[in-house]
């Protein structure tokens, strides 16, 4: 089932300010012309387009449904003769079917999570952004406004990571969907398959519904194989199930195959603490890119998206850590002097306090974390999301 990483925003990176071309960018997304004339009728077509988005919901729905009717009509009233088989068999699939479906039903109508007002420009800076035309004092905008906000990676070119089109300074790990049109928290891609974000506010729902897709094929499949042999070596009469039934064999094993092969690739990525989006392109902290800058080990990683509570895993019930707006970081390469120096300036540790092995650090009020050596520091932001 391939996904697509959809993050349009994420070009404005590269160059510290290309207000220019992204007002151009912008006029063209909300119609208007270069001298704010009426483009052709964008409405119309953004409409359109929205619409046809659902078409891979809209496949996706009707291939489960089918299955669904498939499974329990043609298989277990038409085909199977044993009472006691039909009912083990049709309790097995709901069990497997109901899970399936909250996930992917989770998964499609959480809304992406965007960043808090916090990290809009302030009014003043904001209006000295917008009549600024030289790049390098825009940035000093930016790093201005930045000191004072839990953000620490950086473009390529080590400007600070400022969206144009939603006029925010991007939250570390949060990228703009040019398909969604806003920022999105810890975004890791844009999935047609559910015509939604997957970020912070749905990874675990997402990676559920791929375990659970991937489990109601396998129930599919083992259940079906005997019935499919069957039919296939005319053990059994030619019916009307016939046809339903080889054919749903080869589709729960199709999709079964291309479902775990990205469920796999996703379980990687909670064992690493990547983005889909991090994991081709690393992430940049002031001492460099480094793709494992989130990652605190796999017990840690793992906690991170699932909860620190087990009952909640298999359920696709909200339980990741954090707001979505800052993140535990790994900063490799810098020593604690300048780890220390780092947080200093965002005013989030007292001057005199050292980060010591082992130690707890109350960094916040709401705050708590274990260091690990001194390589892990944590940064929370002081409002809600
Ligand atoms: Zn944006
Ligand atoms: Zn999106």
């Amino acid at each position: 089932m391939p996904m697509s990483a959809n993050e349009g925003g994420s070009s404005l990176d590269a160059s510290g300010s290309s207000a220019n071309v992204l007002k151009l960018c912008r006029d063209v997304t909300t119609g208007q012309g270069p001298h704010g004339l009426k483009m052709a009728p964008s409405h119309a077509f953004r409409c359109c387009k929205r619409a046809l988005n659902w078409t891979p919901v809209l496949f996706i729905n009707l291939v489960i449904g089918w299955s669904y009717y498939a499974y329990v009509v043609e298989l277990c009233v038409y085909t199977i003769p044993k009472d006691a088989e039909r009912i083990s068999y049709l309790v097995v699939f709901h069990l497997f079917f109901a899970m399936f479906i909250w996930s992917y039903w989770k998964t499609i109508w959480s809304k992406p999570a965007k960043p808090s007002v916090a990290f809009a420009l302030p009014s003043a800076e904001k209006e000295l952004y917008e009549r600024e035309q030289r790049a390098e004092v825009q940035q000093e905008i930016l790093k201005k406004v930045a000191r004072s906000l839990p953000v620490y990676t950086r473009t390529a070119g080590g400007a600070v990571r400022y969206c144009d089109f939603c006029q925010v300074i991007k939250p570390d790990r949060c990228h703009h969907c040019s398909t969604c049109e806003m920022c999105v928290l810890k975004m890791d891609h844009h999935c047609p398959w559910v015509n939604n974000c997957v970020g912070f506010s749905n990874y675990k729902f997402f990676v559920l519904f791929l375990t659970y897709a991937a489990l109601y094929c396998a129930v599919i499949c083992a259940t079906v194989m005997q019935y499919f042999i069957k039919f296939w070596t005319k053990q059994l009469h030619d019916s009307h199930a016939k046809f339903h039934i080889l054919f749903l064999f080869f589709v729960a094993a199709l999709f079964f195959i291309s479902v775990v092969s990205l469920l796999g690739y996703h379980l990687w990525l909670v064992g690493k603490n990547r983005t889909t989006i991090e994991a081709f392109r690393a992430p940049v902290f002031p001492n460099g890119p480094d793709k494992n800058g989130f990652s605190l080990g796999f017990r840690r990683n793992v906690v991170e998206v699932f909860g620190d509570q087990a009952k909640y895993w298999i359920c696709p019930i909200f339980s990741s850590q954090g707001d979505g707006h800052s993140f535990v970081t790994r900063l490799v390469h810098i020593d604690p002097e300048q780890a220390n120096t780092v947080l200093q300036q965002n005013g989030k540790i007292p001057s005199d306090r050292e980060n010591s092995p082992g130690v707890e650090v109350n960094t916040d009020d709401d705050t708590k974390e274990k260091t690990e050596g001194d390589q892990a520091v944590v940064v929370m932001m002081d409002c809600k999301p």
